[in-house]
């Protein structure tokens, strides 16, 4: 098989879910849906935005004159922290089946100023932003209703980013969502299996192979990865077998902070504009069990494929059967690693 040629489906894992690789199809024209160029250059303080330092929020709340990082609770939270966690199955046969959710949104504001992004804050902000996740991290792991803290930050009108002031989200729940929770079983189940770690294996095959890898440093590996779905998916692993924030070590701050900035900064330079992108970090539950299969990761995905306005959809045969992409994974990949080594 030629996996730059040859229509064939790559394994995620992670997941254990399939996604189709057509790199004969590269070629292929398209007359599909531009999305509008939105290049507009951001004043550092905005006095309409909710989250610039003094404005007010909905409700009417005024936000504190802060100089680092800034965290409040959701004033739209999707989650409440008390309430019902019961179970409803009706006729207990399985098919019309609730539960319960209990949990908290928090917003995350990264910096006071308006207009910078996590590729365009100095790295000392960045570590600070680190410093303020784990430090979230491990307030809302320790409630005892909360078993998983999901941080994540949506970048960009085509993401719904509401507002472009520098923030992210945290949704801590009760139960360990679909995805994370399908990765604590790929990942268990490899080292029950192979009595290693998933992570940790996969990163030395992609030491080997270097195909993939687009930049790393003493803490921290950043690579598009084989099963990559969308066209500029990136990976971020720590070298270190660990699971979550509270784990890492001054050093591990920094070379994180590093490799974030350089991997944003990398895909701005794409399509010359601000990337769009969800991205968010997978950590161990926080359910009070051990978690030794659990190696922490980021994961980037963002929409744009072939230019500033061409972007991926997940539609047809990816809503019913499973994800596709044309350009490969290793294509993307040398694409971005120039990028990456570009801005040294
Ligand atoms: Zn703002
Ligand atoms: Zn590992
Ligand atoms: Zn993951």
């Amino acid at each position: 098989m030629k996996l730059a040629e040859d229509p064939h489906r790559r394994l995620n894992p992670l997941t254990r879910e399939w996604v189709l690789v057509s790199p004969h199809r590269t070629g292929r024209p398209w007359q599909g849906q531009l999305e509008k160029v939105a290049v507009h250059r951001e004043p550092e303080y905005d006095p309409t935005c909710y989250l610039c330092p003094g404005n007010s929020r909905a409700g009417g709340v005024v936000n504190p004159r802060y100089a680092g990082t800034f965290v409040f609770d959701n004033d739209f939270a999707a989650l409440k922290p008390s309430g019902p966690h019961d179970r409803l199955d009706v006729e207990s046969r399985g098919l019309i089946v609730a539960e319960g959710e209990p949990g908290l949104c928090r917003v995350i504001c990264f910096s006071p100023r308006h207009d910078l992004t996590l590729a365009t804050m100095p790295t000392k902000d960045i570590e600070n932003v680190i410093r303020t996740w784990s430090a979230q991290f491990q307030e809302l792991g320790a409630m005892p209703q909360i078993n998983h803290v999901q941080i994540f930050e949506n970048r960009g009108a085509m993401m719904g980013a509401s507002n472009p002031h520098p923030h992210c989200q945290i949704w801590a729940t009760r139960s360990v969502p679909d995805i994370p929770a399908k990765e604590s079983l790929g990942q268990a189940d490899y080292r029950r299996d192979q009595k290693a770690c998933l992570l940790c294996d996969y990163l030395d095959l992609e030491a080997k192979q270097q195909t993939r890898v687009i930049c790393q440093n003493q803490g921290f590996v950043a690579l598009v990865p084989f099963w990559a779905v969308w066209p500029f998916e990136v990976l971020i692993c720590s070298r270190r077998h660990l699971g979550a924030f509270p784990e890492f070590t001054a050093d591990e701050v920094i070379r994180l902070a590093e490799i974030l900035q350089k991997v944003t900064s990398a895909y701005d330079k794409v399509f010359d504009v601000p990337f769009p992108y969800s991205m968010g970090f997978h950590q161990s539950p926080t359910d009070g069990e051990p978690h030794p299969e659990w190696h922490f990761h980021a994961h980037f995905y963002p929409p744009l494929l072939r230019s500033a306005t061409v972007r991926k959809f997940m539609v047809g045969f990816e809503m019913l059967g499973m994800p596709q992409r044309d350009i490969t994974a290793e294509s993307a990949a040398a694409l971005l690693q120039s990028l990456c080594t570009k801005q040294m």
